[in-house]
């Protein structure tokens, strides 16, 4: 049997909500679901890494698998939502809704203007890129409320956004930066960037090609691109399990390895010219609230809990520093940190 037949005949078992919020993608809670079985950036046959994930976060009813490419390695959740039920997940659970003037927002607000944020990310890690001084036209993709731009901008850029949520949108305008709402295909370039920032934003990305491509269109010729993302590698994953908190269905799509982040820019006419390791406090004391509290279809609110956050951040960069800096430095980081100049012609894979 060939390998497309024994893919067709592949089929997997699939806990599928009754009603994934709202979305009516299934009616039983348990069904058979053919599997499409295909990488979404190279259409190499996929098998399962993992299984039997859920939403540790916002208790998103569900179960998901992830899938390796057999072809080009990469990881990617199954079943991938559709653009509808993640446009839906997104505004239910997700965005910026306006969310002002609670203990929690405000405390969080203060603290990112404030110069403690600066001492903690020179403590603990810099996976924003917020310590990069340059100067130029630098692009937040997925800015939000625009608290990172103004990071940028104090950094010397002249940073602008695009975000596709309008509530956060409005208000990174309100404080007097320019942002765009739409698809990045419909993003209308007068002048090109010398930088496009993508911090944790290409996992979440239906299709990680597209994104990159339309990044180089938007960038000088040797301009760059700034891409933190999760690392699929990280020396916690097998330690937390099903709740290493960078799992993070149904949001996160696609799950790099060091490897097959550079194959991907490399793919789409970039040359990787920096990658660093990185293991935040913060993303080890998510993953351990997700170990000791999260339930399956109920929101963990301990994530949201500041003083426990901050107890346990601090814990875990007191205690596991040596752990966390040995990690990076064999290539097992938590989150990798990645620097890359748009190249010549994007290759063709063969
Ligand atoms: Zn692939």
């Amino acid at each position: 049997m060939g390998e497309d037949a024994a893919m067709a005949a592949r089929q997997f078992e699939v806990d599928v909500s009754e009603d994934l919020l709202g979305c009516k993608i299934s009616s039983p809670a348990r069904r058979t679901m053919a599997a499409p079985a295909r990488c979404r950036t190279c259409q190499g046959v996929t098998e399962a890494s993992v299984n039997r994930l859920f939403d540790t976060r916002f208790g998103i009813p569900g179960r998901f698998e992830v899938q390796r490419c057999r072809q080009c390695g990469l990881e990617q959740i199954f079943p991938v939502p559709t653009p509808a039920q993640l446009k839906e997940l997104y505004e239910r659970f997700y965005n910026f809704g306006g969310e002002r003037g609670t203990v929690y927002t405000t405390l969080r607000e203060w603290f990112f203007c404030s110069p403690l944020y600066r001492l903690w990310i020179l403590l603990d890690e810099d996976i924003s890129f917020h310590t990069r001084q340059g100067q130029g036209r630098l692009l937040d993709i997925g800015c939000n409320e625009g608290r990172t731009l103004k990071n940028y901008a104090r950094n010397g850029f002249q940073a602008e956004g695009a975000e596709l949520n309008e509530t956060a949108a409005a208000v990174a305008r309100s404080a007097g930066f320019t942002v765009f709402t739409g698809p990045l295909d419909d993003f209308i370039l007068v002048t090109p960037f010398d930088v496009v920032v993508l911090s944790n934003v290409l996992e979440h990305a239906l299709d990680p090609k597209a994104m990159l491509m339309s990044v180089r269109r938007l960038l000088k010729p040797e301009g760059q691109v700034w891409i933190s993302c999760p690392n699929s590698e990280s020396w916690l994953r097998p330690v937390f399990g099903l709740s290493w908190i960078n799992w993070h269905v149904p949001f996160h799509i696609s799950h790099f390895s060091a490897n097959t982040l550079r194959s991907l820019l490399e793919e789409c006419g970039f040359t990787l010219r920096e990658t660093r390791q990185m293991t935040p406090a913060l993303w080890v004391a998510h993953s351990l609230v997700a170990r000791l509290f999260a339930e399956e279809g109920k929101p963990t609110r301990q994530l949201r809990n500041p003083l426990l956050m901050f107890a346990l951040v601090g814990l875990c960069r007191a205690l596991l520093f040596p752990a966390l800096a040995l990690g990076n430095r064999w290539g097992r980081g938590d989150c990798l940190a990645v620097v890359a100049t748009r190249g010549g012609d994007p290759a063709v894979r063969g």
